[in-house]
Order: C-alpha cells, then sequence, then structure tokens
C-alpha cells in the first residue's frame, strides 16, 4: 500500500533554510529551498571564481542537503568522493517539483543549484521580482527557468496536489502551500505576518482552509524567543508595530527636522519602497532612490514618483540608461544645496557615497536594510560610522514575522490535527492556546502519518 512520507532536511531549529520533502508513489515535491542566513560562516564569498564546483561545494560545506535525485550528475561528482554524496538526477526514477514560498535567501537562495530538468514553482509576482533581480545583478549564480502561477491555482504533480495562497509577510509574491496527497493534507504557512500591508491576504488563507481539514501544519515560530533575548532585540525594535504606520511616522519626523532625511531598506519588500516614496511625498521632500531599487520600484511600486541618484565614477549598465529615460535624476551637489527637501536612500554598500553629502544632523532610517541586527558584525560598523559624522540613527525595523500572539491564533484558526513549528530558533516555546492541540517537534528524518502521530521510518 502506497502511504505519504514526509521528510525533514533543515530549519528545523533555524531561521530560514526550511526544506521538506513530501512524497507519495514516484511522486514527490520538495518546498523551499535557501541557505541559512549567518553572516559568520558564509565561507564562499567569490562564487564566481568557483562558478563550476558551486553544488558541490555547498554540499561538503552541509549548506544544501543530500538529497537524492535532485543535483545534476555533472554537478556533483568531483574528483573525489566527499562524505554523502547523493545520487544524481539522471540515475533517479522520482518525479521532483520544487516549490518556494517567497524569494527571501533563506527560502530560495540555492535553488539554483536543483538540475536544470526539475521544474520550480513560485507565485507569478515572485517570479517577477526575481527577473528583475537578475536584471540587476541580484538573482542566483545560475540562471534556470523558474514557473510562476497563479493563487488559488493547483499544480498537480503525480498524485500530489498543490494549491498555492497569497499571505503577507515583508517579500513581495509570498505564498502558503496547502499540498494534498491520496492520505494526508499539509499546509505549510511560509513565512507570515499579520502586520503588514495587506492582512486580508492572510485572512483570505484561513477563509479558505475553513471546510478542508489539515492532517499537518507546518508554522513558522520566528518570534518565538527566550524573554532575555527579546530584551536585547529591543533595542534596535521600531517606535511603530505594523507596515501600515510607517510612512505617517516617518512623514512627521522628516516634518519637524531640518537636515538630510536618509533611510535603508530591503528592496524586495515591495511595501516598504511604496511606504518610503508616501512618507517622503507627504514631509514635501523629493525621495531619490538608488539606481537597483527605482528599477524594482519601476516594474512592480505602487508609487513612482522618485528621482533617481546620478552614480558617480561608474560606467552605467543598459537597464541603468532606459531607466533614466523616465525618471529625473539629481546629483550629490543639488542635494547639497537643501538637504532639507530630500529623503535618500542609501543601502550599506553605498554608505561611502554618504561622504558626498552634507549629512550633519541628518536623519537615518533603518527600515530592515541589511545589516539587519546586532549579530551581524557590519550593524557596529554602520552605528560608528554615523556616530562619527553625528547622523541621528532611528531604527524602524517592523519585522516580517507575525508576533506569538498572532501566530497562536493564527494555529486556532487553522485548527490542524498535528501542529509543527519550524523556522524558529526555539520551536519548543509554541504552546498553542489550546491545551489539546498536538504538537510535534521532527528530527531531520523521514516519516509517515499514523493515527494521527508521525511514525519515524526506519531504513536501515
Ligand atoms: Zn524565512
Ligand atoms: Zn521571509
Amino acid at each position: 500500500m502506497q502511504q505519504t512520507t514526509i521528510t525533514f532536511w533543515g530549519g528545523l531549529n533555524t531561521i530560514g533554510g526550511n526544506i521538506a520533502e513530501v512524497a507519495y508513489g514516484d511522486a514527490r515535491v520538495i518546498f523551499d529551498f535557501g541557505l541559512v542566513y549567518d553572516p559568520g560562516t558564509s565561507f564562499i564569498q567569490n562564487r564566481q571564481r568557483r562558478k563550476n564546483a558551486y553544488v558541490s561545494d555547498l554540499l561538503k560545506l552541509g549548506s544544501i542537503p543530500p538529497i537524492d535525485g535532485i543535483y545534476a550528475y555533472s554537478d556533483i561528482h568531483t574528483d573525489y568522493d566527499y562524505a554523502k554524496q547523493p545520487l544524481p538526477y539522471e540515475e533517479s526514477d522520482k518525479q521532483t517539483a520544487v516549490w518556494i514560498s517567497h524569494l527571501h535567501l533563506d527560502h530560495m537562495g540555492a535553488m539554483d543549484a536543483i538540475a536544470s530538468d526539475i521544474p520550480i514553482y513560485m507565485s507569478k509576482q515572485s517570479k517577477e521580482l526575481f527577473e528583475h533581480l537578475q536584471e540587476i545583478g541580484e538573482g542566483l549564480n545560475r540562471s534556470r527557468e523558474m514557473e510562476g502561477i497563479e493563487y488559488q491555482t493547483p499544480v498537480q504533480v503525480g498524485e500530489i496536489t498543490v494549491i498555492p495562497y497569497q499571505t503577507d509577510h515583508d517579500a513581495y509574491g509570498s505564498m502558503a502551500m496547502l499540498i494534498k496527497t491520496p492520505d494526508l493534507t499539509i499546509l505549510y504557512s511560509g513565512d507570515i505576518r499579520m502586520h503588514g500591508q495587506h492582512p486580508e491576504y492572510n485572512q483570505k488563507l484561513i477563509q479558505s482552509m475553513q471546510d478542508i481539514p489539515i492532517d499537518i501544519l507546518l508554522m513558522e515560530g520566528t518570534a518565538f524567543r527566550p524573554v532575555q533575548t527579546e530584551e536585547d532585540d529591543d533595542k534596535s525594535q521600531a517606535p511603530v508595530e505594523s507596515e501600515q504606520e510607517i510612512a505617517a511616522y516617518i512623514s512627521e519626523k522628516l516634518g519637524n527636522h531640518t537636515g538630510l532625511g536618509i533611510f535603508n531598506i530591503y528592496h524586495r519588500n515591495i511595501d516598504r519602497i511604496n511606504n518610503m516614496i508616501e512618507a517622503g511625498q507627504k514631509a514635501n521632500r523629493q525621495v531619490i532612490l538608488e539606481t537597483a531599487t527605482a528599477y524594482i520600484a519601476d516594474g512592480l511600486a505602487s508609487h513612482r514618483t522618485f528621482s533617481i541618484l546620478l552614480p558617480k565614477n561608474k560606467e552605467l549598465h543598459a537597464w541603468e540608461k532606459e531607466l533614466m529615460k523616465n525618471y529625473s535624476t539629481v546629483t550629490s551637489a543639488e542635494i547639497n544645496q537643501n538637504p532639507s527637501s530630500y529623503f535618500i536612500q542609501n543601502s550599506f554598500d553605498n554608505l561611502v557615497d554618504l561622504l558626498d553629502l552634507r549629512v550633519q544632523n541628518a536623519l537615518y532610517f533603518h527600515a530592515n536594510g541589511m545589516p539587519l541586527g546586532t549579530f551581524d558584525p557590519k550593524f557596529h560598523s554602520l552605528l560608528k560610522y554615523l556616530e562619527f559624522f553625528h547622523i541621528h540613527y532611528q531604527p524602524i525595523n517592523v519585522s516580517g514575522h507575525a508576533t506569538k500572539e498572532d501566530i497562536l491564533s493564527m494555529i486556532d484558526a487553522l485548527n490542524p490535527a498535528l501542529l509543527i513549528p519550524w523556522h524558529s530558533h526555539y520551536p519548543e516555546l509554541v504552546k498553542p492556546n489550546d491545551p489539546n492541540q498536538a504538537v510535534f517537534l521532527p528530527k531531520k528524518t523521514s516519516y509517515k502519518l499514523e493515527n494521527g502521530m508521525l511514525q519515524e521510518i526506519y531504513t536501515g
């Protein structure tokens, strides 16, 4: 008798890098294929130089799991045998499809390691964002085909059906996915938050699940931390609690301030780009974007009232030249004539460009741009730099992840037979409101469902 198996490959007690495999018969669905983000151990800095060894390098470093049948023979066969050499794609008889919930690196950073004949599905919106990222040089090491799909449109992989549902997270195009096999229904939340620009997306997901009995809910639990670390994090927290409050807060601050306004964001969150443009407009300041963000905003943002900072001493790419036909450009000399009239984007990689600007008494809004927090050594460099130039630092990091309370309410509303919290450093801290809610913390191994509980499959 055939039975669904579920294998966990990563992300059980890390933030991101969560990879699971649901198999029925010869068909299987693998979802999310990212890298655990750790600035302290990103060994392969110059990926271009080791491009030909890319997949075997990641396997040797343990950055991607040794799953049989998903990597091309030519990518994993090197002149020496490493510990866990998986079966090459060419020698496997499985029908595999990979699904990506959203375009954060911890969910998609290694998808280009997968054999090119295996389809990779993501939302149409994610695919659109990915194409923009590729154009500006922020795509992946190797190019490959992606399948963009509409939300709530089922895709069949053998006898497994996958249905994507739009969710709200701080990455454009995010989704949850319902995975149905002949004997099991699994909902994977993806990364999700209720305090974003579009909580109605999540409400609609919950509504759609009312008549669907969920056997297993895979729920992100980023916000669950011991109290001590919460206090540490509070130092970099925002004075507002939701994405929707950001524009009003910043515009008020800017309106009451003389001096340049600066912001640092992560541009895969299109809502954030919109909110920064809105904040500048409300404060009667001209919003100036870096060319890369301007390219993304031009394609995907709803607000497009911005100018572009003319890059200095740099050959412009074709896409930059094209962009500048449609938007006005501003030079640092023009900004310096009246810094109080501007609200300008500055990413950490371009921090030195602030040396061209009159930044005395400037206000710097750190709104989830890199470096993300105290765990990144660059965070301290950023603060030192700003302090040296007497720039006021204002953290406005509104998390992309639901609060503990919101996660627990979502679990109640989805009412799964079995809850598996993951994408968390402390999944054991997820304690459902309902004392009868079954919870399971899996290991990195394969399971099948028996009498409502996951039983480990011993392969010998
Ligand atoms: Zn994540
Ligand atoms: Zn995410």
